[in-house]
């Protein structure tokens, strides 16, 4: 097989079927329409490929199902309108009334509001596991689903998913984990026994912070479920969204890699300022599961988050304000770069947050990593004359 770069370049496109066009065009379609009876009825025999109904796809969501399956590894893939809607569907693809749910408690807030609200009013039980913890203790006979994030959304704790998936295999449960953080490049979740992958393809695969798209790729066993769910849901991912995440995937290797080389080089510069306690970057040897993260992963990306000491609102406000680079904003994965404060305290139950709660989420973009600098020491100078 072909290094993963060259297949960014290769994956769901196919110019000879296309005029010689270098990319698949955008088909916009609600109504399919048949020549005759035979056509029509074959066209209900196929759930896997093709079409009868616009809600299904066109040829373009299925070049960027295609393409992301590929990239992952899985079977299949399915292109939904949103990150958060991937993890719903799923979710619902495979947990009923009685069944009970265990989800990391490092997981992305969303998540765990919907399964708090949704799912605990469907009469599925959630219990909210730690991390780092062996999951095979917490598993019981009705256990149907281990969700897993890795590395953890804000904090960044790395999953042993291997021992994860294998206990829930183990167990009759699937594995379900938000691959949003490798951007489906630097973790192939379907070699480490995962069954249901979900990106937030809004984040890195897109790029450019224009465009909402979520992307379910599963095994072959774990296909029809997931599809059921999103046909019945109704989700359909818009033509022109899968384009520009087509768009987006042939420069994902390039922009990873400079998104990776400066978050680098801005935690290391973070780890020498004293306003800053700690940083929390799954490159760094203290962060919980960094061993697995080294093992597991082929590289990483533009996150990291740091601990300040408790200051004074209105510090913070003086510091964050002035930013001139990073833009106050709840995303990433774009070429700009981003911050966002956090208080670790509110976003879990089964683990406890033992520092500061004042953190910041920084997304480093495609900027000069020096310029990045500049702006971050210009704001530590408002937070001190604020103090
Ligand atoms: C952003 C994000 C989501 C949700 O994706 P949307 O496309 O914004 O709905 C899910 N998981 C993670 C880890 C995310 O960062």
């Amino acid at each position: 097989m072909t290094a993963k770069d060259t297949r960014l370049t290769e994956v769901g496109r196919d110019p000879a079927a296309n005029h010689g066009i270098v990319n698949p065009p955008v088909y916009h379609a609600s109504t399919i329409v048949f020549p005759t009876l035979a056509a029509l009825e074959a066209a209900d025999l196929t759930p896997y490929d093709g079409t009868r109904y616009g809600r299904r796809g066109t040829p373009t969501t299925f070049a960027l199902e295609g393409a992301v399956a590929a990239l992952e590894g899985g079977w299949r893939s399915i292109a939904v309108p949103s990150g958060l809607a991937a993890i719903t569907a799923s979710l619902l693809a495979f947990l009923k009334a009685g069944d009970h749910l265990l989800m990391v408690d490092s997981v992305y807030a969303p998540t765990r509001r919907f399964c708090d609200t949704v799912m605990a009013g469907l009469g599925v039980e959630t219990t909210y596991y730690d991390p780092m913890a062996d999951i095979a203790p917490l598993l019981r006979p009705n256990t149907r689903v281990v969700f897993a994030e890795s590395p953890g959304s804000l904090t960044f704790e790395v999953q042993d998913i291997p021992r994860t998936a294998a206990a829930a295999r183990a167990a009759g449960a699937v594995t379900v984990m938000d691959n949003t953080w490798s951007a489906g490049l630097h973790f192939a979740p379907f070699d480490h026994g995962v069954d249901v992958s979900i990106q937030a393809a809004t984040k890195y695969i897109v790029g450019h912070s224009d465009v909402m798209l979520g992307t379910i790729t599963t095994t072959e066993a774990a296909f029809l479920p997931v599809r059921r769910a999103t046909s019945l849901l109704g989700l359909c991912a818009g033509p022109d969204d899968c384009y520009l995440a087509l768009r987006g995937l042939r420069t994902l290797g390039v922009r990873l890699r400079r998104h990776e080389e400066t978050s680098l080089k801005l935690a290391g510069w973070l780890a020498e300022r004293r306003e800053v306690v700690r940083v929390l970057h799954p490159a760094l040897p203290d962060c919980p599961g960094h061993a697995v993260w080294k093992r597991d992963f082929t590289g990483g990306n533009g996150l990291l988050s740091i601990v300040l000491d408790d200051v004074p609102k209105r510090a913070l406000a003086a510091m964050l304000d002035g930013l001139k680079l990073f833009a106050m904003g709840y995303s990433w994965g774009g070429y700009e770069s981003l911050v966002v404060p956090f208080d670790p305290r509110k976003a879990r139950t089964a683990t406890a947050w033992t520092g500061p709660g004042t953190c910041l989420r920084l997304h480093c973009g495609l900027e000069n990593a020096d310029d990045l600098i500049a702006d971050l020491e210009a704001g530590f100078s408002r937070l001190a004359a604020a103090s």
